[in-house]
């Protein structure tokens, strides 16, 4: 058995001001997401956090044949304000991984809301201090990011903190080993795939979801479809290539003009 993970940014209403934070590339409508939860809701699937995946991982239990993992990045104020309400309404769950430098920030959760998502059910993660690429950062600041957002998360909220969602996809072995070493058990990557039980948990796949939102395509995918997979790496290909090209500084400014519609 292998399971899809979708990964959502920033969730806008309809007819929304631009974001404070200013970068909604990668945003998607809340009615595009009530779409696609009620799709998958009508087709039985049901959703674990990573906690719960990587316990069936370790054979600790089983899960039922059409399950998904549902991550949102970057802990943004819809998350509390529309994201856990749908994921709610629908009888889904998910993972947040935020970034405690960034919380309380304008467009950002504080801390207090982030409790009340813990309170709602909901798993919070790491997702870096500071959401730099980890992949650029000496061994030193490596393991600053990755063992104080930990600890602040832990400190704030009173939850333990196993899991962490590698900050624009940056990651490499060097990444995973330092994750290993400030205690992490599970870190999410955005390499296109479905996960098995023999996936390294330090590199689990994930697909980005993203406005205009294809609720079937997105379905497909998460059924595991060898053409809906293919279409997505092609398009994260195009982005690794752009990424690479342009170096991380230039992508992070002309992505929004150059990367195809979804
Ligand atoms: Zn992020």
């Amino acid at each position: 058995m292998r399971l899809a993970a979708l990964t959502f940014h920033d969730v806008l209403p309809d007819g929304h001001q631009p974001s404070p934070h200013g970068d909604d590339f990668y945003a998607v409508r809340a009615t595009e997401m009530e779409q696609l939860l009620s799709h998958l809701r009508k087709r039985h699937y049901r959703t674990v956090n990573s906690k719960a995946f990587r316990a069936w991982q370790q054979g600790q239990g089983a899960l039922p044949e059409r399950t998904v993992v549902f991550t949102f990045d970057d802990g943004y104020t819809s998350h509390l304000e529309y994201a856990a309400s749908l994921l709610i309404r629908y009888r889904f769950t998910g993972t947040f991984f935020v970034n405690p430098e960034m919380i309380g920030r304008p467009g950002y959760l504080t801390w207090e809301q982030l409790r009340k998502l813990v309170f709602l059910g909901m798993e919070v993660g790491s997702h870096g201090l500071t959401h730099r690429p980890l992949t650029q950062l000496t061994r030193e600041e490596l393991d600053h990011e990755l063992v104080q957002s930990k600890r602040r998360l832990e400190e704030q909220l009173g939850i333990p903190v196993h899991a962490i969602a590698a900050p624009g996809g940056f990651w490499n072995g060097t990444v995973a080993e330092a994750a290993k070493r400030a205690g992490y058990d599970a870190m999410w990557i955005s390499t296109i795939g479905m996960n098995g039980k023999e996936t390294n948990p330090l590199a689990l796949r994930r697909v980005v979801v993203r406005s205009p939102l294809d609720v079937d395509r997105i379905a497909s995918l998460v059924e595991g479809q060898p053409s809906a997979l293919w279409w997505a790496s092609s398009q994260q290909v195009a982005i690794r290539l752009l990424k690479r090209t342009l170096g991380v500084y230039w992508y992070e400014r002309l992505k929004r003009r150059l990367v195809p519609e979804a």
